[in-house]
């Protein structure tokens, strides 16, 4: 399906357009208020824009040494040139330590590889088990904002949505609702021979894999089943302990507009003798994983980092500010950009990451009005590289669009030359009103002919009066003169 089919069924549902705009505009407002409480906001931003520029910079020395650490701490590090080989390493580490049952914490990078859908048809139970990743999986679809991905449903929605799928009784109490996925996560935590995370960041000089979260269970994930994946898209690496402050002072204000979210996870290397035992009500004594395994996943991200006005975007911490930012965003919501990254950040990470799958139109989603690059806690430059994308995607890099192209100028020349002295000004205005009054129905011209048709697809023109001003003006003229 199309952009133009998906956004346009969006805006003609009205339900979820009503949802999106109030918890974006709640989660605008929180993060205001968080940013306003930091005085240092934009020197916090330059900075972070140096680390991540500086470590793109250097990416293949920091990786190396990001490698070096996870070995010498006791993990494994596998290298995934693209979606398949993430799927298939995955796979592989699966059947290597008998895993046939999987809990996942929330990771975009294991949306983009299309993960769950490779392990299922391998045969593995696989579980989301962040509270929105939980309900999108269980009503079969796609995450549709990066930090909350059930944001277009309500608790009625969900309610209904877990009485008819897991057959309880149906209730719109969002406690109930997250009680009942408390038990149900909780036996598949403790039945899990394998937890997969993403990382928020990884550290270069320590190997440490961060992750920020709210809900505990990334942390249940990554300690009680006894192969611990963790999924690292190579541009999460920040290169040391000392720069993490930075994001973690930017990244759960942008989000959630907190301070500080429920839990940050610290994981260097899997468990080692000696480390404190881990157990809670209802759960055996762990020890954290026997194994960790990280896959470092570049997936176009190489390509990205070639070109000198997409290489900016590699900077992005996957906050979603830009998407609660965004007026199209609001209103058309994140199943509407037809990929796994949906708003700002969207429309630039599936042309870069996917170029051949990604809708073609997507650069063009957007109003250019910048107010997500004002949000952007990264100070990505979201609108230069969306009309980067744009002139490539118009041909400006190949010339694939030369005909329109001259087409373009054609018109151009056209029209400066009818502008260019009031004889032919008034000549040209003649041609075109009568041109346009017989295109005209009901009033309203609502169809112009190819090469002008694109212009009247989304709205329609009035048709140009006969009595024009002008001609007023010069009868009064002469009657004043007679
Ligand atoms: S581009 Fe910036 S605002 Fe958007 S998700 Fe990434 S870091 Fe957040």
């Amino acid at each position: 399906m199309s952009i133009d089919t998906t956004s346009r069924s969006a805006l003609d549902d009205d339900h979820p357009r009503g949802l999106l705009q109030q918890v974006t505009a709640r989660l605008m407002a929180k993060r205001a208020a968080a940013v306003a409480a930091v005085p240092q906001w934009a020197d916090l931003r330059e900075q972070a824009r140096r680390i991540k520029r500086a470590t793109l910079a250097g990416l293949e020395r920091y990786l190396l040494e990001f490698e070096r650490q996870v070995t010498a701490h006791g993990g494994v590090v596998h290298w995934a040139g693209d979606a398949a080989e993430a799927c298939r390493i995955v796979a592989e580490i699966a059947a290597a330590n008998d895993v046939c049952r999987v809990v996942k914490s929330k990771s975009m990078v294991a949306e983009e590889i299309g993960l769950n859908l490779f392990l299922e048809q391998a045969g593995l139970k696989v579980v989301e088990t962040d509270f929105g990743e939980y309900i999108i999986q269980v009503a079969g679809e796609r995450p549709s904002h990066i930090i909350a991905p059930a944001i277009h449903k309500s608790r009625a929605d969900v309610g209904r949505l877990f009485a008819q799928k897991l057959k309880i009784g149906y209730t719109d109490d969002p406690a109930t609702l997250a009680a009942h996925a408390r038990v149900v996560l909780r036996g598949e935590f403790c039945a899990a021979q394998m937890g997969i995370s993403g990382a928020n960041f990884g550290v270069a000089s320590t190997g440490t894999i961060v992750i920020v979260e709210n809900e505990g269970n990334a942390r249940l994930t990554t300690t009680l089943p006894r192969v611990h994946v963790a999924l690292v898209g190579i541009e999460k690496l920040i290169p040391a302990v000392e720069d993490l402050g930075v994001f973690l002072a930017l990244l759960p204000r942008s989000a959630t507009g907190q301070a500080m979210t429920s839990y940050v996870s610290f994981i260097t290397g899997p468990r080692r003798r000696g480390d404190a035992r881990t157990a809670g009500p209802g759960l055996e004594e762990r020890f954290g994983p026997e194994q960790l395994h990280v896959v470092l996943i570049d997936n176009g991200r190489t390509r990205m980092l070639a070109d000198p006005v997409m290489r900016d975007v590699l900077m992005c911490i996957r906050c979603g500010a830009c998407q609660n930012a965004c007026p199209v965003y609001r209103h058309i919501g994140g199943h509407s950009y037809g990929g796994v990254y949906a708003g700002p950040i969207g429309s630039l990470l599936g042309p870069g990451l996917e170029p051949r799958t990604s809708p073609p139109d997507l650069p063009f989603l957007s109003t250019l009005c910048g107010a997500c690059a004002e949000v952007c806690p990264v100070k990505v430059d979201i609108p230069a590289a969306l009309l980067h994308l744009r002139h490539q995607a118009m041909g400006g890099a190949t010339g694939k669009a030369l005909p329109y192209r001259r087409l373009q100028r054609l018109l151009m020349r056209a029209w400066a030359s009818a502008m260019a002295g009031p004889v032919r000004y008034r000549v040209a205005s003649r041609v075109l009103g009568a041109v346009l009054r017989t295109l005209a129905r009901g009033g309203r011209v609502r169809r112009l002919p190819w090469p002008f048709h694109g212009w009247t697809e989304i709205r329609d023109l009035p048709v140009p009066p006969r009595r024009t001003f002008r001609r007023d003006l010069n009868r009064g003229r002469d009657g004043r003169r007679a």
